[in-house]
């Protein structure tokens, strides 16, 4: 179905297409069972346009649409849904941040080697209190003659070979007290990567822990207004959201393809399996799931581009899409029996990935309180 794409869009699909197929799947199952993705895939995702679609031109991108980036990253979950959520990352939040907080400065510095995959870039918000529960925050940015020192730790760090950490932390001017962002670099001195998680799903992408021991931070460094920062990052955050929905959606689709060619293949009880019905009426329904999933997605990414959301349409996906795929991810295992257990098999990691994805970047609860607050049901994301 083509969903109404441009032919720019499935262009872009063919070449996310074949990167997945030729490139990615055949290590997909060893970054899963490794923990560990090769550095090359990003630079490669830079060669070939995916991490500069987001950035406007006037930095070296090519200012593309979500629509766009969505393609992407779901053509490349259906190999790898892991290595997609790391790339949705590097390819819709972290440049959106920089894009919508930074000076032209900062841009300038920032966003042209992300664009080819050069500077790999790291979100970093999560603490010990909860993700969301940032009032709770303890890491703090203070004064230091006409820089800034930075203390406190951040965890669920998902950073690939991020060079450059976006820190959302406590900020203090004048006595008045807010949230804000600064840059760190990697090779700061009092920056520390403590260690990479061994994790049930969304494996290979170096998600860990992070530490700042009185990091120096210029004003340089300080990402949009030091108080208010982090408030106006809402709309990058509804596209990062779309953007998981896509990886699962890929996902999805992913272990939707694998199975139907599995079921086709296998015979079960001296008959082709797929002539059992439970079969066929439950890859009917996933089907259909699928299909109603990406309806939800590209109408959204859709309404973004043209500038027309009105509502949290990316927590709406965020919420249904990666619920859905756990779903039917666990749906289409079952049908694997004992080999979809085997990790060899490289078949249960989808299961994990979507599984990871009902966490990562919000859990469906917090979308849930999003959705609740604008049908006038507000729920405060700070209580102590
Ligand atoms: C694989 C992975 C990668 C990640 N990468 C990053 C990253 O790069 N950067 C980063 O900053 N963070 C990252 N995270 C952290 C992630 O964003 C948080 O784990 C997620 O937002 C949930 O926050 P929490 O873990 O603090 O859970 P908590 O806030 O402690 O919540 C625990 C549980 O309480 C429930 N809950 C939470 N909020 C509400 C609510 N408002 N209403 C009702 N119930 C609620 C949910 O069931 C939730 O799972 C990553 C996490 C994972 C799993």
């Amino acid at each position: 179905m083509s969903y109404f794409l441009t032919e720019d869009q499935e262009a872009m699909r063919r070449v996310a297409q074949k990167f997945a197929r030729e490139e990615l799947m055949p290590i997909a199952n060893q970054i899963d069972l490794d923990e560990h993705a090769p550095e090359w895939l990003t630079k490669r995702c830079g060669e070939l346009g995916f991490l500069a679609i987001r950035i406007p031109e006037a930095y070296g991108g090519m200012g593309g649409d979500l629509t766009t980036a969505c393609i992407i990253l779901e053509e490349l979950a259906k190999a790898s849904p892991a290595f997609a959520g790391l790339l949705s990352v590097e390819m819709i939040l972290c440049p959106g941040v920089v894009d919508i907080l930074g000076t032209d400065a900062q841009k300038r510095r920032l966003l042209p080697d992300s664009a080819t995959g050069h500077r790999v870039m790291a979100f970093s918000q999560t603490e010990p209190a909860g993700a969301g529960n940032t009032k709770f925050h303890q890491t703090r940015l203070t004064a230091d003659g006409n820089a800034w020192r930075l203390n406190g730790h951040k965890l669920f760090c998902t950073q690939g070979a991020a060079k450059s950490y976006l820190v959302f932390c406590k900020t203090e001017r004048d006595g008045q007290q807010g949230y804000g962002c600064v840059v760190v670099e990697r090779e700061d001195e009092g920056f520390e990567v403590q260690k990479y998680e061994d994790k049930l799903g969304w494996r290979g992408t170096n998600t860990g822990p992070i530490a700042f021991n009185d990091v120096k931070v210029s004003a340089d460094d300080v990402l949009g207004d030091l108080l208010t920062g982090n408030a106006d990052i809402a709309p990058v955050n509804q596209a990062s959201f779309m953007g998981h929905a896509a990886t699962s959606l890929g996902c999805m689709e992913g272990l939707f393809d694998l199975t139907v060619a599995y079921v086709k293949d296998r015979s079960l009880y001296g008959q082709p399996m797929h002539r059992l019905s439970p079969v066929t009426d439950r890859l009917a329904q996933v089907y259909a799931k699928i299909e109603a999933c990406r309806s939800l997605l590209y109408s959204s990414t859709r309404l973004l581009d043209e500038g027309r959301m009105t509502g949290p349409q990316g927590s709406i996906c965020k919420a249904y899409i990666c619920d859905t795929a756990f779903e039917c991810t666990s749906q289409l295992l079952q049908m694997w029996g004992g080999s979809g257990m085997m990790n060899s098999t490289g078949v249960n990691r989808y299961m994990r990935d979507a599984r990871a994805k009902m966490v990562a970047e919000g859990a469906t609860e917090m979308h849930h309180a999003i959705i609740a607050a604008t049908i006038g049901f507000p729920v405060s994301m700070v209580e102590g």
